[in-house]
């Protein structure tokens, strides 16, 4: 027989009455009657609402906090968070009608991404959005596309830093990357975006992704602040905006530890008198999507079979990696791990048993647990993935092996 993967941390966010799960005060049978149908998604507003109180009571009250969307685009949580943060992140065009339609006042709005085209350019100057600038080439776009409009856009550069995050999940800048401008050529763009005159605000430096050590994030910060200061000598106009990135991560494994947010909160402390007399309009900004939603998420799906083959047990299910690609191991993970997993209306259960869930889909990556400990299921239970409010149904190929869509509720 194989051997048993650990246990993961107990998931404390969600309560369990009568070992049914509670999302948003209801039990998880009652909502997925609600809903008519699973898979879903449901994301509970407190939780989300909660994450954003806590970085206000910890952080330094002059950092102010942006949602990037990519993380969750659905339109009705970004309108919550959208209630609760000072600015929105977007990557698309599309996600700037959802930023948009929420209200946020366009000034808050800012819109990275390589590679954008000159319609989605044109739709963010008309929009009076913050360009988060990725090129030389990008930045006489959006200077021609601008003279054609008779606006003046409001632009950041985005610079790849000469440092990376250590130990990030997905490393994003450090050497030669596709991301932003390398800090060694920002003085020459600042030259330019003076000479075009541009509506100059200043500075986005993102270093990483998915970093539980505060200390790497901490060092990150002291490098983050230590270029954004030498190159503001260089810049056409005063730095308005240092959009410091995010970074922070998420506990997803067994043996994770959720992470430490007091030295990285100390360090900002630390910093922010010296950045503010240096930059004396300047607004620092964290920038975060999976910190601010991850936890606040869970994907569910129902057993349609149950099944031994050679002495294992499978528990098949009728959602998957088409839904749920990184629990499935498959969204950046060079060792599949498990997600936290539960049978969500009986938690605890009364027999316990080591299985396999597995989803619908004709290949042996469509995995949500492998060789897990859980209660034991029968056809018609709810298996729930928790730390799911992040890259989950976005982040997926909904389309492969064309099952039924997923469907996603903010309770
Ligand atoms: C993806 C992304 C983020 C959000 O990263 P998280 O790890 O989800 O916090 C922030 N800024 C930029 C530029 C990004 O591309």
């Amino acid at each position: 027989m194989s051997t048993v993967k650990p246990v993961h941390a107990p998931m404390s966010q969600f309560p369990v009455i009568e070992d049914c799960l509670q999302i948003g005060g209801i039990p998880l049978t009652q909502l997925a009657a609600r809903i008519g149908q699973t898979p879903f998604y449901a994301y509970d507003r407190k939780l989300l609402a909660e994450r954003v109180a806590l970085l206000r009571r910890v952080l330094p009250s002059a950092i102010e906090l942006h949602y990037a969307m990519k993380a969750n685009p659905m339109p009705a949580l970004v309108q919550h968070m959208a209630g609760l943060v000072d600015g929105l992140d977007v990557a698309s065009q599309n996600e700037m009608k959802v930023a948009l339609d929420t209200g946020m006042n366009p000034a808050e709005i800012s819109f990275a991404g390589p590679g954008k085209r000159p319609p989605e350019l044109a739709a963010a100057i008309a929009a009076a959005i913050t360009i988060n600038l990725e090129s030389a080439h990008e930045l006489e776009t959006v200077a021609r596309l601008g003279r054609e409009q008779g606006r003046r856009p409001r632009v950041a550069v985005r610079v790849n830093p000469d440092f990376e995050l250590k130990a990030s999940g997905m490393k994003m800048s450090g050497g030669p990357k596709p991301f932003g401008v390398d800090a060694e050529q920002v003085p020459a763009v600042l030259r330019r975006i003076g000479e075009l005159e541009l509506d100059f605000q200043g500075f986005h430096i993102f270093s990483g992704s998915q970093n539980l050590r505060a200390e790497a994030i901490v060092e990150a910060h002291d490098r983050t602040f230590e270029l954004a200061l030498r190159l503001a000598t260089d810049a056409p106009a005063p730095i308005r905006l240092l959009n410091i990135g995010g970074g922070f991560g998420i506990p997803y494994f067994p043996g994770d530890t959720p992470l430490d947010l007091a030295p990285i909160a100390a360090n900002l402390e630390r910093w922010l008198p010296e950045v503010k007399a240096r930059l004396p309009e300047v607004r620092v900004v964290v920038e975060l999507g999976r910190y601010l939603v991850g936890e606040a998420g869970i994907y569910v799906a129902e057993v349609v079979d149950r099944k031994v083959s050679r002495g294992h047990t499978f528990l098949v299910v009728n959602g998957g990696l088409h839904h749920h690609l990184a629990a499935s191991g498959n969204f950046g993970q060079v060792i599949r791990k498990n997600y936290p997993v539960v049978v969500g209306n009986r938690v605890v259960g009364t027999e316990r048993e080591v299985v396999s869930v597995v989803g619908p889909l004709c290949t042996p990556l469509d995995l949500l647990a492998d060789r897990m400990e859980l209660a034991q299921a029968e056809v018609g239970d709810l298996i729930v993935v928790f730390q799911s409010g992040a890259y989950g149904l976005t982040a997926s190929p909904a389309a492969f092996l064309s099952h039924p869509p997923c469907v996603e509720v903010l309770v």
